[in-house]
């Protein structure tokens, strides 16, 4: 991430913000660069994923992290990819690899969470991720 380049930081929570985080992302998601990913898959069709994908580092955690009992895991398929939600309102927060040197360091964030964006004003990207 260049010094010069625009950015903004984001709130973002689940709906009842037990996990409650913040986002810095560069370029801003009103950027005209700027755009969110629409994935037709069969677990982002179901949660309404509209992502975008981050480096970990431009997540902060405020009190409950990823690693929390509070935190439920999913995977599925070929298992490489692990999807969190909140365990008390099932909140489809983020999602990530953990296979080593696949997406390593990359968290694919839904936007839905973040407070005080309207979803309906941002440039999308569909993505067949059902086909891949
Ligand atoms: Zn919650």
């Amino acid at each position: 991430m260049s010094n010069n380049a625009p950015s903004q930081k984001y709130r973002a929570s689940c709906h009842c913000q037990l996990i409650t985080y913040t986002v810095t992302l560069s370029p801003p998601l009103d950027d005209l660069d700027s755009w969110v990913v629409e994935c037709n898959c069969s677990i982002c069709a179901r949660n309404g994923y509209l992502n975008v994908y981050v480096q970990n580092e431009c997540i902060e955690f405020e009190g409950v992290g990823l690693e929390s009992d509070m935190v439920e895991k999913y995977r599925f398929g070929k298992q490489r990819v692990q999807h969190y939600f909140c365990s008390r309102c099932g909140s489809s927060l983020m999602a990530e690899s953990i296979e080593p040197g696949f997406y390593e360091g990359v968290k694919a964030l839904n936007v839905r969470m973040f407070h005080d964006v309207d979803v309906q004003l941002l440039q999308r990207r569909q993505v067949d991720g059902r086909n891949l």
